[in-house]
C-alpha cells in the first residue's frame, strides 16, 4: 500500500470555544484512559517526569524492580515480558543492575533476532530476480552491506531499522509496480521492533545505560497528545485537535493520515470507542467536557473518512 498523504482540508471546526486547556486534557490521564489507537491504559506523563530524575534508576536491578513494580500493568506486553525476565535474573544476581543483566543475555537474543532478520531479508533478496536490473543492483548492495552488519558479532554500527526501510524505499522509488513495491516494503516493515519482539528489545537496550532501560519497560505507555490533522498538515495545536494516545502509538504514526493509521492497527476504531466510553463515564462525573468528547467524535469520523464512527448516545442519559 502506498503511503500517501491525503490532504484533509475544509475541515470545519463547529465550536469558536476550546473545551478543554491541555491541562485539563492532560489531567485525563490521571483516570486509566486506554490509548485511542491500540486500547492499551496510559500512564501520566507527569509520574515518567519523575521516574525520570530518580537515580536509584542505575542501582541494582532488584531496587529498580521495586521502583517499577506498580506500574507493571501499564506496561506493554514486550516490556513486561522483559520486566519479568529481570525479576527472575535479579533473584540470581542481586548485585547486578538492568545494563549487567541485558548484557548476560545478549548473545541469544541477538542471535535469535539475527534469524528473523536474515529470513526476512532472503525474501526481500528474492526480488533481485524481478526487479529492473539497475534496481536489482542497488538492493544487491545494499543486502551486502546489512548482511555484512547483522551477520558480524562485533558491527562497526548497529543495524537501523529505520534507515533500512528509509533506504529500500529510496532504492524502489521509481519502480513502476506499485503491487511489486508494496510486497518488498510489506517484507521490510516485517523486521522486528524492540515493541514487538523481546529479542529486539533486548539487543537494543543493550546499548544503553540502566536507568534507560528501566525508563524504556514504561516509556511507550506514557499518554501524549496525538495531533489529529498532522502539524504538517495546519493542525491546529489545541484541544480541539488533540486526541490521547501513547507515545508507542503516537510514534509510530508519523506524519501519516488516520486511514493510514487504521490501515496499520485494525482494532482502532473499536478502541476509539472503548476511550470515548471512557470518557463519557468522566463526562458524567464532572471530569470531563461534552464538548470535548462531541468534538473528537465529528474530527475522527471525517479524517478517519467514516471508518471511526464513535457511538455517543450514552452522553445524551
Ligand atoms: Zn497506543
Amino acid at each position: 500500500m502506498e503511503k500517501k498523504i491525503v490532504k484533509t482540508e475544509n475541515l470545519s471546526f463547529k465550536l469558536s470555544e476550546i473545551p478543554l486547556t491541555k491541562k485539563g486534557l492532560k489531567n485525563l490521564l490521571n483516570y486509566r484512559i486506554p490509548c485511542l489507537c491500540c486500547g492499551l491504559e496510559m500512564l501520566h506523563p507527569d509520574i515518567y517526569s519523575k521516574l525520570m530524575l530518580k537515580n536509584e534508576l542505575s542501582g541494582t536491578a532488584t531496587g529498580v524492580i521495586h521502583i517499577l513494580q506498580p506500574l507493571e500493568n501499564i506496561m506493554h506486553p514486550v516490556e513486561r515480558q522483559v520486566f519479568n525476565m529481570f525479576k527472575s535474573m535479579s533473584a540470581k544476581y542481586p548485585d547486578k543492575n538492568f545494563k549487567e543483566l541485558l548484557l548476560l543475555k545478549k548473545e541469544v537474543h541477538e542471535l535469535a533476532l539475527v534469524k528473523i532478520q536474515s529470513a526476512i531479508f532472503n525474501k526481500i533478496s528474492f526480488y533481485r530476480r524481478i526487479l529492473p536490473k539497475n534496481v536489482a543492483r542497488q538492493l544487491r548492495k545494499l543486502m551486502i552491506k546489512t548482511n555484512d552488519i547483522i551477520f558480524d558479532p562485533v558491527p562497526h554500527k548497529p543495524f537501523s531499522r529505520k534507515i533500512f526501510i528509509n533506504k529500500i524505499k529510496n532504492i524502489i522509488k521509481n519502480v513502476e509496480n506499485k503491487k511489486l513495491k508494496e510486497e518488498i516494503l510489506e517484507y521490510a516493515r516485517r523486521l522486528p521492533r524492540s515493541s514487538d519482539e523481546v529479542c529486539a528489545f533486548v539487543v537494543k537496550n543493550t546499548r544503553k545505560p540502566s536507568n534507560i532501560i528501566a525508563l524504556n519497560l514504561i516509556h511507550s505507555a506514557v499518554g501524549t497528545f496525538e495531533h489529529l490533522q498532522p502539524k504538517c498538515m495546519n493542525g491546529m495545536n489545541n484541544s480541539l485537535n488533540f486526541a490521547l494516545e501513547c507515545s508507542y502509538c503516537n510514534n509510530s504514526r508519523h506524519h501519516f493520515p488516520i486511514t493510514v493509521q487504521i490501515e496499520e492497527n485494525p482494532f482502532m476504531p473499536q478502541n476509539a470507542q472503548t476511550q470515548i466510553e471512557k470518557l463519557i463515564s468522566l463526562y458524567r462525573r464532572g471530569l470531563c467536557k461534552k464538548e470535548y468528547i462531541i468534538n473528537l467524535k465529528q474530527i475522527l469520523f471525517t479524517l478517519s473518512e467514516g471508518i471511526i464512527d464513535l457511538d455517543t448516545t450514552r452522553l445524551n442519559y
